[in-house]
C-alpha cells in the first residue's frame, strides 16, 4: 500500500523531471503530445482533439543558440523555450501553441515558426479588451480556428473526444486542485513550499485524468492526518512563477511556508469558477474573460493588490511575496499598484527579482531575514 510520503514523492519527481515525465505520459496514454506555452491556453480543445497537452514554462540556465533569435533581456521563460527548441527537445511535439498575452509572446510566436521548423506553431490571439461583450464572440471564433488547426496537426494515435468530454476531465481537475490549494494550510510541515510547487507544476506533465486521480488519492491520504500546528510564518506568493527550487528551499529553511498563490503558473490556472449555464465553448470563453489578477491581462482597475489583500487575510497570511520575474513589463508594471494597494490595507510586502538562473540564495536570505525580522517578529 501506498503511504502519503510515496505519493507526495511521486508526484514531486514528476514535476521535477519534465522530459521524463511528459515520454512516460505520452507511452502510458499512447497520445501524441502538444506544447502549451504560457500564460493561459485553452487546453481542453488540446485534450478534447486527442492530444496530451503539456506546459512549456522554460527550465533551463544557459542559454547559447537561442540569444540568435531573442534578446538577452527577455523573461528567462521565454529564452528557455526557444533555447530548448532549437536544441531539439520539442522535437516530440506535435505543435505549439503560443498565446499572444504579453509583447514577448508576440515575438516569440514569430521566432518559434523560424528557430524551430520542426514543430509546427499555433498562435493564440485573445481578445485585450475583455470587458467588453465582443470579446466573448472573438473568443468562441478563436475556438474553432483552435480546433481546425488541431485538426491539421493530428494523428493516428490521437484519441479525440467530444469538447463536453474533455471540459468534464478539466472540472474535475480544478475542483480536485482546489480542495487541496484550501487543504495545504492545515499541513504547512508536511506540504512545505518545495513540495508544493512541484506536486502543483506536475501537472503540466501529465495525463490530467491521471493526475486528477492522483491527486485524489494524496488528498485523503493528506486529510486522514491529524491537522498541523505550524509556528513559523505563512507568505502568499504572487507573480508569473516560482519555479526555483533554491529560493522555496530558503523559505522552509529560514521557517516560512507558502499558504496560498495567485501565480500563473499555479493556482490561477483553476483558480477562476466556471460560469453555470451555456455551451462548453460559451464557459471556456467565460473562464478566461473572468480571470482577474493576471499581470498580463488588460483590466481597466487593477484588482490584484485587493485580491492579494483579501486572500491574505482569508489564509491568516503574515505577508506577501511579490516574485518579480526579471525583464518581465506586465509584473514590472503591476508591482507599484499592488504596494500601494496592499501597503493601505496594512500587508507587509517582500518584493524579489527573479528567474529560473537562481544560483546563490545568500542576498536573497539576508533580505528575507530582515523583512522577518522587521515586519514580521
Ligand atoms: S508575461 Fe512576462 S514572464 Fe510571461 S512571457 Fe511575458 S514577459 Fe515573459
Amino acid at each position: 500500500m501506498k503511504t502519503l510520503e510515496m505519493m507526495i514523492q511521486t508526484l514531486c519527481q514528476a514535476g521535477r523531471c519534465p522530459e521524463e515525465t511528459i515520454r512516460s505520459s505520452v507511452k502510458e496514454t499512447g497520445k501524441p503530445a502538444v506544447g502549451c506555452f504560457p500564460l493561459f491556453v485553452p487546453e481542453e480543445l488540446v485534450y478534447a482533439a486527442g492530444f496530451l497537452p503539456v506546459g512549456l514554462w522554460g527550465g533551463i540556465s544557459s542559454f547559447q543558440k537561442s540569444n540568435q533569435y531573442i534578446q538577452s533581456f527577455a523573461c528567462s521563460i521565454m529564452r528557455a523555450n526557444l533555447e530548448l527548441g532549437l536544441s531539439g527537445k520539442y522535437d516530440m511535439l506535435k505543435a505549439a501553441l503560443i498565446p499572444s498575452q504579453c509583447d514577448t509572446l508576440k515575438c516569440v510566436c514569430e521566432n518559434f515558426k523560424v528557430a524551430v521548423p520542426k514543430v509546427p506553431v499555433i498562435g493564440v490571439t485573445i481578445p485585450n479588451n475583455r470587458t467588453i461583450q465582443a470579446a466573448h464572440g472573438q473568443l468562441l471564433d478563436e475556438f474553432d480556428y483552435l480546433s481546425q488547426a488541431l485538426e491539421q496537426v493530428q494523428t493516428a494515435d490521437c484519441r479525440p473526444m467530444p469538447l463536453e468530454e474533455a471540459f468534464a476531465v478539466y472540472e474535475e481537475y480544478r475542483a480536485v486542485m482546489m480542495e487541496f490549494i484550501n487543504t495545504v494550510p492545515d499541513y504547512l510541515t508536511t506540504i512545505s513550499p518545495k513540495v508544493r510547487h512541484l506536486i502543483l507544476k506536475a501537472a503540466w506533465f501529465m495525463d490530467k485524468k491521471y493526475y486528477t486521480a492522483q491527486m485524489r488519492e494524496l488528498l485523503d491520504a493528506l486529510k486522514a492526518r491529524p491537522k498541523e500546528d505550524f509556528t513559523g510564518k505563512k507568505f502568499l506568493v504572487t507573480g508569473i512563477m516560482l519555479d526555483a527550487e533554491p529560493v522555496l528551499e530558503l523559505l522552509e529553511e529560514l521557517g516560512v511556508a507558502v499558504v496560498d498563490d495567485l501565480l500563473c503558473h499555479e493556482s490561477m490556472q483553476f483558480r477562476t469558477p466556471t460560469r453555470a449555464g451555456g455551451t462548453v465553448e460559451s464557459k471556456l470563453a467565460y473562464r478566461f474573460l473572468d480571470l482577474k489578477g493576471a499581470s498580463p491581462l488588460y483590466e481597466p482597475r487593477k484588482p490584484r493588490g485587493d485580491l492579494l489583500a483579501q486572500l491574505a487575510r482569508e489564509r491568516g497570511a503574515d505577508g506577501v511575496l511579490f516574485c518579480l520575474m526579471k525583464f518581465c513589463d506586465p509584473e514590472a508594471f503591476d508591482h507599484p499598484l499592488v504596494k500601494k494597494d496592499l501597503a493601505a490595507q496594512g500587508i507587509p510586502l517582500l518584493s524579489i527579482e527573479h528567474d529560473q538562473l537562481v544560483e546563490s540564495t545568500e542576498q536573497l536570505r539576508t533580505r528575507i531575514q530582515g523583512f522577518l525580522e522587521i515586519n514580521l517578529s
